[in-house]
């Protein structure tokens, strides 16, 4: 029985088949450009195989309300040709099997809490720190979403007394995307992310604005697990950057779990993502 499971990205799509244990049977990744193309390159892929089911992670923001007239659209995105496109009517049209939808961050936090780093846990969180910030949630088994899901990038944090970067978001301006993500820091520090030297005094500012994001988090959900993934968080030196910020943050005002198993990376490192959309597949399938 076979799988199918797509993590869609703004920049690439990774698509993957699996077995019914989940294992990893082909992958591919394709740059994402228009839906048509996008999707020709994605079906000569599932093609191949006759599926159960599909999973879909998807960049946002999507519509993933089940009552609504446009759920399985991607909505307000300013990338070309995804605006208002229905993805899930397309994948049905073709192959006419089900399909799971939910957010990148939500099947990413799906596949580490059942085959990563949260299998001990009653819940965890999954932030990603890249192109754009998002966060994604499962409590007690489900991924968090109704009538939509959260936005946990676009949240409000103080300032740095010694920041004066006034923000990139278009709607918010210096939320926490809009002061933090990869586009911000190249903004601001004039250099691609990859190029800030490890001592950079930059990055103690921008793990204190992910500290101040994680405490709210940890207030607002109260997780067992926090996993911080995405282009940023290549930075490894950040982790420890974090927890020390959060620790006085939090101020001990709660207790939570030992701060190094907190914190963490995602132990299914790149495949987060692509194993939450095949988990999402197979439960859509039964
Ligand atoms: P996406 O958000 O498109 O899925 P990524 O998670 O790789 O992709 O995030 C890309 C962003 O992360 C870019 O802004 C890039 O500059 C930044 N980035 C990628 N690698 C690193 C790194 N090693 N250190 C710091 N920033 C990085
Ligand atoms: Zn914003």
């Amino acid at each position: 029985m076979y799988f199918g499971g797509i993590e869609a990205g703004g920049t690439k799509f990774v698509c993957a088949v699996s077995d019914e244990k989940f294992e990893i049977i082909e992958r591919i990744s394709i740059p994402t450009t228009v839906p048509d193309e996008t999707l020709k390159h994605v079906f000569e892929f599932f093609d191949q195989y006759k599926l159960k089911a599909i999973g879909i992670g998807s960049f946002g923001p999507i519509d993933v309300n089940i009552d609504s007239p446009t759920y399985g659209y991607v909505t307000s995105t300013p990338k070309k040709g995804w605006n208002n496109y229905n993805f899930v009517g397309a994948i049905k049209e073709k192959y006419g099997i089900p399909v799971a939808w939910t957010t990148d961050v939500n099947a990413a936090a799906y596949g580490e809490y059942r085959l990563g780093g949260a299998q001990q846990a009653k819940s965890c969180i999954y932030l990603t720190f890249g192109t754009g910030i998002g966060g994604g949630a499962v409590l007690n088994g489900a991924v968090m979403e109704g009538f939509g899901h959260p936005e946990m990038g676009h949240i409000s944090v103080r300032k740095h007394p010694e920041d004066s970067f006034e923000g990139i978001c278009p709607y918010h301006g210096d939320c926490l995307e809009g002061i933090a993500a990869g586009p911000a820091i190249e903004k601001r520090l004039n250099k691609k992310g990859i190029e800030v030297a490890k001592d950079d005094p930059y990055w103690d500012k921008e793990a204190y604005y992910i500290a101040q994001a994680l405490v709210n988090y940890t207030m607002i959900l109260r997780p067992e697990v926090i996993i911080l993934g995405g282009g940023v968080m290549k930075q490894e030196h950040l982790f420890q950057l974090i927890r020390s910020h959060f620790n006085v943050l939090l101020n001990n005002y709660l207790t939570i779990p030992d701060l190094d198993s907190y914190i963490v990376p995602p132990a299914l490192v790149d495949n987060a993502g692509i194993k939450g959309s095949l988990l999402l597949a197979a439960e859509k399938a039964i």
